[in-house]
């Protein structure tokens, strides 16, 4: 297994705007940051960069989406997963199921295993750490990646 580097954190809101305008004034988030709609995943969305890794606060656009259904059997908003960047996927993939790591489903894409996504090769599992979501992600090389799709 290698981890190369913290691809994203991506956090679980109710209220995406509240959320930004908390960042940005306690933590100096870009100013210019935005929120975000991405349709095929009904997400809202504000992506920025603070401290060298990538945020995603995200609040879901139906009361039964991924984020909304999380917050609600947790209680409170949060962190929800950590994307980690490897080096090779398939190799990752493997080596977390031998020992005893299971796949889990996209939520967007509804594929189990590793898959296209717009900034690299993505994959899930069902397993924590820490109470907290593991996503693996094999960034695309300038070259890779031709067909990837639209959204997060
Ligand atoms: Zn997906």
């Amino acid at each position: 297994m290698n981890v190369t580097l913290i691809k994203h954190m991506t956090f679980a809101v109710r209220d995406v705007e509240k959320s930004l305008d908390a960042y940005k004034r306690l933590l100096g988030a870009p100013a210019d940051t935005e929120v975000k709609t991405f349709a095929k995943s009904r997400n809202k969305a504000a992506i920025f960069e603070l401290g060298g890794i990538e945020y995603q606060i995200t609040e879901s656009m139906d009361p039964d989406g991924r984020f909304a259904s999380w917050i609600d059997q947790r209680g409170h908003e949060g962190l929800h997963h950590i994307c980690f960047a490897v080096e090779d996927i398939d190799a990752a993939l493997a080596e977390a199921q031998a020992n005893g790591a299971t796949l889990k489903e996209c939520f967007a894409c509804k594929v189990t295993g590793s898959h296209v996504h717009p900034e690299g090769w993505v994959a899930f599992l069902d397993d924590e750490v820490s109470g907290i979501e593991i996503e693996y992600m094999q960034v695309y090389k300038e070259d890779e990646g031709v067909d990837r799709p639209e959204g997060v």
